[in-house]
């Protein structure tokens, strides 16, 4: 570490590597930016082992590059900061050593940091916080979009937002007249699609030395350990991926963003863009993203239909900023947020993708694997198997947490607590995302490849989540029955024959008291 005396220091933490913060115009040589691998950031959940080396390997990669531009940068390993117990001891330290007098950090995206940083008190050292510039809306302008406490729909938080950046929009009107075009996406894969599914573009970086310090530090880490990480952590590899997704996948990322398919090596990835690390860490801005995508869709409008662009857009300008939103407004009440009164433990094959249910082993397999699954894996699947079986939604946030290379609390919480668990009552979903095994058929290839017979209800060969729907119908009837979009459920449920009712909570049954078994 040097000697030298700057008059100030600026952090930049793991998920805010944005090459062009107002910080980074001038170089300044009394400036000084610190970026430090902390074990306070890889031990507050349990991590995949991938998604430390992607923030560690990003994080080294953005130093050397402010270095190359002139900044003065220190950046610690964990061999470095391991003597310090957490982040605003290091920073006193560092103040200290350096003879500081201001100290700057960009407001965190966490709740957990912001409430650390908004702590911290240093001897004789001015504060301030600044904004991150990534997002499109300013954290002081969430509460006039979305109210606490309630739903607030994102459709229309949505339309909102096409019309204040001028996106997709002609005459002040949606392009092709039209808001939305979901219906036009979603088809399933047909054997033909599965033949033509991209190979994704995947980098090599090497992480050994990332690896090596987890290790020799014990840090807690699960999922597949590789010294070659295909994540992007440059900002030309994220450039890349960006132009790779425009030119090979947008034609088709709308049409199959529901599907899932067992049956092709590139199943995992499929149309979508996996440029949700390269977003979360900053390295990209979602406004170049959406950018970049709206001029491919213009020069190549032969092959990318209106459809497929605006599915996209939706993702980055709605999807991302309203989770965002929902999630500074509610918090920190969020966070504790129970209302189905969940309290299962997670089974042990969320560790390990063993189980015999095949939508989960391939959905879990593959979220080992990569550190990724896509959002209908996430949502449909496993969060489906989540919300049906009961299970808590502390522990399930932990492990969505801890599991993907994207996973921050700012989206990882409102998507899995509140869109994926329904924990917080319908601040996000209006109605539970719950299905049975027909919604997995219908979708993926999966039932068809399976120990469990999807038709079924009952008996031991029978899909556990037909049963589970059922019965998590059954239990939350009192606060579900008067939702108009799910009355018709239950009418269908009354009418089924009384001994078949009473087998298929039978079932369910013993699926919650055996999860292990599944
Ligand atoms: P694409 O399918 O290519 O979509 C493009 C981009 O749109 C994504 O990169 C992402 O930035 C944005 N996006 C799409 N849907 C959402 C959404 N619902 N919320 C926020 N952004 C969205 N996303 C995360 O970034 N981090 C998380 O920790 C996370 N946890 C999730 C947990 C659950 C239970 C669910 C259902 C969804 C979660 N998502 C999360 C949202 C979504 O699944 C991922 O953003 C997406 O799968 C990332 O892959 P991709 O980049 O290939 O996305
Ligand atoms: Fe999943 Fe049931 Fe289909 Fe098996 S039959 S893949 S457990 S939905």
């Amino acid at each position: 570490m040097p000697e030298q005396r700057y008059r100030r220091l600026r952090l930049v933490l793991g998920d805010q590597l944005n090459q062009a913060h107002s910080w980074f115009h001038r170089v300044d040589p009394e400036t000084v930016y610190l970026l430090a691998e902390l074990r306070q950031e890889t031990d507050y959940v349990k991590h995949h082992v991938q998604k430390l080396c992607a923030f560690f390997a990003a994080m080294g990669a953005f130093a050397d590059d402010l270095a190359d531009k002139g900044h003065e940068v220190v950046h610690l390993t964990l061999d470095d900061s391991a003597e310090y117990a957490d982040l605003p001891e290091l920073l006193a330290a560092l103040c200290r050593r350096f003879g500081v007098e201001a100290f700057e950090y960009q407001a965190p995206d966490e709740y957990r940091l912001q409430q650390q940083m908004r702590a911290l008190e240093l001897d004789g050292v001015s504060v301030a916080e600044c904004d991150s510039e990534h997002f499109l809306l300013s954290r002081d302008e969430l509460g006039r979009y979305i109210n606490a406490g309630r739903h607030n729909r994102m459709e229309s938080f949505y339309r909102k937002m096409r019309q204040r950046f001028d996106l997709l929009m002609q005459d002040g009107k949606p392009l092709g007249g039209q808001w939305n075009f979901d219906a036009e996406n979603r088809a399933a894969l047909t054997p033909s699609d599965l033949a033509q599914i991209p190979e994704p573009l995947l980098f090599a970086n090497d992480v050994s030395e990332p690896l090596r310090r987890l290790q020799e530090h014990g840090v807690r880490s699960f999922g597949k350990a590789e010294e070659s990480l295909l994540w992007p952590v440059t900002r030309a590899q994220a450039l890349e991926l960006l132009q790779y997704f425009c030119t090979v996948c947008l034609p088709n990322f709308g049409r199959f963003q529901d599907a899932m398919t067992g049956r092709s090596r590139h199943a995992w990835s499929l149309y979508h863009s996996r440029l949700s690390f390269a977003l979360n860490s900053k390295i990209l801005h979602p406004r170049e993203v959406i950018d970049t995508a709206i001029d491919r869709y213009h020069a190549a409008s032969d092959e990318i239909s209106l459809a497929q662009i605006e599915g996209f857009v939706r993702q980055i300008l709605g999807w991302r900023e309203y989770i965002r939103a929902v999630y500074w407004v509610n918090m920190p009440a969020y966070a504790e947020s129970n209302r189905l009164q969940a309290s299962l433990d997670l089974p042990a094959y969320f560790w390990s993708g063993e189980t015999r249910m095949n939508c989960m082993r391939q959905s879990l397999g593959q979220s080992l694997e990569f550190a990724y699954a896509h959002h209908i894996q996430r949502l449909m699947v496993i969060g489906n198997f989540c919300l049906l079986a009961g299970i808590d939604p502390d522990a399930v946030d932990r492990w969505y947490l801890g599991v993907y290379v994207d996973a921050l609390e700012w989206v990882e919480m409102p998507n899995t607590r509140g869109m994926s668990q329904f924990a917080d009552g319908g601040l996000v979903a209006t109605k539970p995302y719950c299905a049975g095994a027909n919604y997995i058929g219908k979708m993926s290839d999966y039932c068809g490849d399976c120990e469990y017979d999807r038709r079924q209800k009952t008996g031991a060969g029978a899909c556990p989540f037909n049963s589970l729907y059922w019965d998590f119908m059954v239990r939350h009837r009192a606060m579900l029955e008067r939702n108009p979009r799910i009355g018709m459920i239950y009418r269908n449920w009354d009418r089924q024959d009384a001994e078949q009712r009473r087998l298929t909570l039978e079932r369910a049954d013993w699926c919650r008291n055996n999860l292990e078994q599944l």
